[in-house]
């Protein structure tokens, strides 16, 4: 395992191909979620930083804009290939910061890498400067469409897959020709900094990339306002979401929203009991259950509920919660004291809500004092209209209830004000089929595990997602398209 050994970190704002402390000189402070010790205090920026930072991106764009693709794609590959040198100390920050075990961390820097390498191919193969050929009903004219650089892209991102959510949206943005603002969370700075520390390196034009670290009040609210920023693509909250896309009506900028989840496993009464225990182990608990992917709602047959609530209590108290560093970890703690505490209140609400708790609940036994640990947590009985039901909660959290019928499933699953993933475990084909087609979902996992693959697609129905991100729709998210209707000349 790699303990952290060397720790200095960045902590400086990068705008127009320079390292700089924030106009104003403040700072936040970065704390370890396992310990609760400071770790840095990382630059602050505001919105004479996020001003500087938009001219600079402005600027950059009329250069960037005409390159080839595959002259963007020789940086993405860059890009990738130095993520790849840097694999490790971006995964001790990534542990370091935001508390996932050093296995989460690792996947969290292979999909980084994965991802870049991704959009360099897609990048490769624009069309940038001729468009396609249409096929119209003329034969004096010759229709083209183009697709272009949309402009500058403001990038927000939260905490629980910094790197992650970063990727998902900086490799498409750069592949389609845009030059990019990067707002991480404040809560996970380090690996971010270090992230842009690895894209700095590649030799991009000065503006084309820059980071500005600080609050969501601070950075991200005048990045959604400015008007030369022509498309924001933020992930988080599904309140911040609402926020975000009421601002930028302001300017009518384009907006791509990857927000909350309430998401549900079906575990028919025919499940492989081994798969289905793994799959609603991993759908709760991964990350310390802090995935707007969790399927924390369980939905299971009545017939087998009994069972796989045992076999899912004595999985959950053999996870082995701790130091994310430490050999064995499976589980480590939330990312801070703010997370902690919701989250223990959304527990304590469930009980007064009349939801039965089988295990779990507080701290786990053991486990470092000053960090922010919750047990793996399973309630059984959960009242369909309680706020544990119904509400995003964002830790290691399990809620089950019972359905008698395949409608039933598929009805108490859509119910909810969010649609981003579904998992359904069945050996019988079909009803896996019919079932993945009825659910009000954007991604939905048939007796497989949550990978998601870079070619896809990513994000949701309702008030999951506007948009969608990954594939060739995450590079769309970034262009604009244009036609050009010309006289055909006499050949
Ligand atoms: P958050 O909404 O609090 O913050 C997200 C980002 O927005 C941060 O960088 C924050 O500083 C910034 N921000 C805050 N206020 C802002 C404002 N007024 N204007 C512009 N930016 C602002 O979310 P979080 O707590 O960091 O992340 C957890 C949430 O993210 C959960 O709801 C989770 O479901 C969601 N999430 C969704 C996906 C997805 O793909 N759908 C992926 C990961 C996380």
């Amino acid at each position: 395992m790699n303990a952290p050994n060397d720790m200095s970190f960045l902590t400086q704002l990068y705008i127009d191909g320079g390292w700089l402390d924030g106009a104003e000189g403040r700072r936040i402070p970065v704390l370890n979620p396992a310990t609760g010790a400071w770790l840095a205090d990382v630059a602050a920026g505001t919105a004479h930083d996020v001003e500087r930072a938009v001219a600079g991106a402005a600027r950059a764009f009329r250069a960037w804009r005409h390159t080839t693709g595959a002259a963007r794609a020789r940086y993405l590959h860059a890009i990738a290939a130095e993520v790849e040198v840097r694999r490790e100390r971006l995964a001790m920050l990534q542990s370091l910061n935001n508390g996932k075990p050093q296995s989460e961390a690792h996947m969290d820097v292979d999909d980084v890498i994965a991802t870049f390498r991704y959009y360099a191919q897609l990048a490769e193969r624009l069309h940038h400067s001729t468009g396609e050929e249409v096929s119209i009903p003329s034969t004096e004219q010759r229709a083209r469409i183009c697709r272009e650089p949309c402009g500058v892209a403001a990038l927000i991102v939260p905490w629980n897959f910094p790197m992650v959510t970063t990727a998902w949206k900086l490799a498409p943005a750069l592949a389609a020709g845009c030059t990019v603002v990067l707002k991480p969370s404040e809560i996970t700075p380090l690996p971010e900094l270090e992230l842009a520390s690895a894209i700095a390196s590649v030799g991009l034009p000065a503006g084309v990339f820059n980071a500005v670290t600080g609050t969501g009040a601070d950075v991200g609210a005048p990045l959604v306002a400015h008007p030369d920023v022509a498309k924001v693509s933020f992930t988080g909250s599904t309140g911040v979401g609402q926020t975000v896309m009421k601002t930028a009506a302001d300017t009518l900028k384009g907006v791509s929203l990857e927000l909350g989840g309430k998401s549900s496993i079906i575990v028919f009464d025919d499940a492989d009991l081994d798969l289905a225990v793994d799959l609603v182990e991993a759908g709760g608990f991964f990350n310390s259950g802090q995935m707007c992917s969790a399927t924390s709602r369980v939905l299971v047959a009545r017939e087998l509920a009994p069972r796989l609530l045992a076999r899912l209590v004595e999985r959950a108290d053999r996870i082995v919660v701790g130091d994310p560093f430490a050999p064995g970890v499976q589980m480590g703690p939330l990312v801070n004291r703010a997370q902690f505490e919701r989250v223990l209140g959304h527990i304590e609400q469930g009980i007064a809500d009349g939801a039965r708790l089988v295990t779990g609940g507080g701290r786990p036994a053991g486990a470092p004092e000053q960090g922010f640990f919750i047990a793996p947590t399973i309630f059984a009985d959960v009242p369909a209209t309680s706020a544990l039901w119904r509400d995003e909660i964002f830790g290691p959290v399990l809620c089950m209830r019972v359905f008698d019928t395949e409608q039933e499933a598929v009805d108490v699953a859509n119910d909810s004000n969010y649609g981003l993933v579904a998992t359904v475990v069945t050996t019988d084909e079909a009803r896996g089929e019919r079932v993945a087609r009825a659910l009000e979902a954007g991604v939905v996992w048939v007796n497989t595990p949550q990978v998601i693959y870079p070619q896809t697609s990513w994000g949701g129905y309702k008030r999951s997602s506007i948009g969608r991100e990954l594939g060739p729709f995450g590079l769309a998210a970034f262009q604009e398209t244009k036609q050009v209707l010309t006289l055909r000349h006499a050949d």
